[in-house]
């Protein structure tokens, strides 16, 4: 009942692209037979939620928000959706999200943006973007229609929409979850994650969530740590880092306001407050948008019109012609920039000057944190330079829309957890975010700082 009467709720946002509510009722109906029965509850038991449409989920029709999966529907479960049915949850629909996860407001969906149930207190009544590219989840979520859903996190894409709408959501270090069955956008930046109302929630998704996969070559192959438990919110004796080249250029100074106000947060909570550098920053965010589209090329050569959804196929065509028409057709304008540009950096003329340098560039980004974890266990800074910004705002100029990544995209690089906590409202009365970065597999570190700043 409480999904039919957010069903018209979930229309006006475009958040779901599928919906399942038959799916979240066994799940209900299970959690209740077990209490029933005695049994100790399972710790997601008859919790509803949404699933990012990046995931694959066994006989539900799953597109990546894109038109070339129209008409798919995957004959297996990914491994992280596998393990939040087995945790007794249930899944209210599949989200909508920038195609293949490319993109930072949700306006590359094929389906139609998601709108953010966010507005100004200003009188502008310009609808705005949820952020992406899990927008749908973050949409969801803000607007009540599900307690927890599950992200995606290539460059930012769980942290920068949890700050749009006012959540909380934790990237977790790379390999922790499975990625078998998630749609590859990035493969060595891709990770999933939960997206949740407060830090807690977040905690107990992740659990469910992480651990290891053989069906995965980078899965992490270590036992999963009981995080909500060790949840504290207390962090004395916790050194927790400044990056100084985080300062950017241009930032609004509410964005500035919003860090002095979390470092006073951690201040209050015990925390000791170091300045540190980073000195690479400034190049991770070129660095990111060579490796992700190179990746992304390789990753999306699959969809030829044999396999999967879409086949294009004009009369009296060839192979060759089928490839490119069901390309041509399939493909959102932002996919094929990035597969152009990846092809670009990864062609034979140009790949040292791109790729190899890109790629290099990374371990630089990468010995930064090394040598701040020398000074302290964490590291603080805003989520996203801006706050939500209007749909269409950003869309006609991919570098503005980009720009916004400039906060999360390292510690992507450096494959490191790294969580988005609401951190207040601006003088339009919308939500910011701050990001806690952590050490390799420092979870419950990140968990506990958001905590003590949520
Ligand atoms: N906004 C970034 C991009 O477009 C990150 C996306 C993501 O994390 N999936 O690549």
């Amino acid at each position: 009942e409480a999904f039919n009467a957010n069903v018209a709720k979930a229309k006006v946002l475009n958040a779901f692209l599928v919906e399942t509510p038959d799916h979240a009722l066994a799940a209900a109906d299970a959690a209740d037979a077990a209490r029933a029965a005695g049994e100790t509850p399972k710790p997601l038991a008859g919790v509803p939620i949404g699933m990012k449409d990046l995931f694959c989920t066994k006989g539900v029709p799953s597109t990546a928000a894109s038109l070339i999966l129209e008409g798919f529907t995957p004959p297996y479960e990914s491994t992280v959706s596998g393990k939040l049915w087995d945790a007794g949850a249930g899944m209210l629909g599949k989200l909508n999200m920038d195609q293949f996860a490319m993109g930072s407001s949700n306006e590359t969906s094929a389906f139609g943006n998601v709108i953010s149930p966010w507005r100004r207190n200003d009188g502008g009544n310009a609808a705005l973007a949820p952020g992406g590219s899990s927008g749908g989840s973050s949409a969801a979520i803000a607007a009540r229609l599900c307690p927890a859903a599950t992200g995606t996190d290539t460059g930012g894409s769980i942290r920068q929409p949890a700050a749009f709408v006012g959540i909380s959501g934790i990237k977790p270090t790379y390999g922790r979850c499975s990625r078998w069955g998630v749609v590859a956008f990035a493969s060595s930046l891709d990770q999933a994650g939960p997206m949740a109302r407060d830090v807690r929630d977040c905690a107990i998704m992740l659990e469910a969530m992480s651990g290891f996969d053989p069906k995965d070559a980078t899965s992490l192959d270590l036992a999963v740590p009981k995080w909500e438990a060790g949840l504290s919110g207390d962090l004395r004796g916790k050194r927790i880092g400044i990056p100084k080249e985080y300062r950017v250029d241009n930032m609004p100074a509410e964005i500035d306001a919003l860090w002095q106000q979390g470092i006073a947060w951690a201040k209050d909570a015990g925390a000791e407050i170091v300045e540190v550098s980073l000195p690479h920053t400034k190049y991770a965010l070129p660095a990111y948008y060579i490796i992700a589209p190179a990746e992304a090329s390789s990753n999306l050569a699959r969809y030829d019109g044999v396999r999967y959804g879409l086949r294009d196929l004009p009369e009296g065509a060839g192979l060759q012609d089928m490839y490119a028409a069901t390309r041509a057709a399939g493909f959102g304008p932002e996919v094929k920039r990035r597969i152009m540009i990846g092809t670009y950096v990864l062609s034979a003329g140009f790949y040292d000057a791109y790729f190899t340098q890109a790629s290099k560039v990374r371990a630089l980004i990468a010995r930064d944190f090394d040598r701040a974890w020398e000074q302290c266990d964490l590291l603080l800074t805003p989520t996203a330079p801006s706050a939500a910004f209007a749909l269409g705002e950003k869309s006609a100029d991919p570098i503005a829309m980009y720009l916004n990544d400039v906060f999360t995209v390292p510690s992507s690089l450096a494959g490191l957890p790294a969580m988005s906590v609401p951190g207040g409202l601006d003088s339009n009365g919308l939500p910011l975010g701050l990001q806690i970065i952590g050490k390799a597999l420092d979870e419950q570190g990140v968990l506990n700082a958001g905590l003590a700043l949520e």
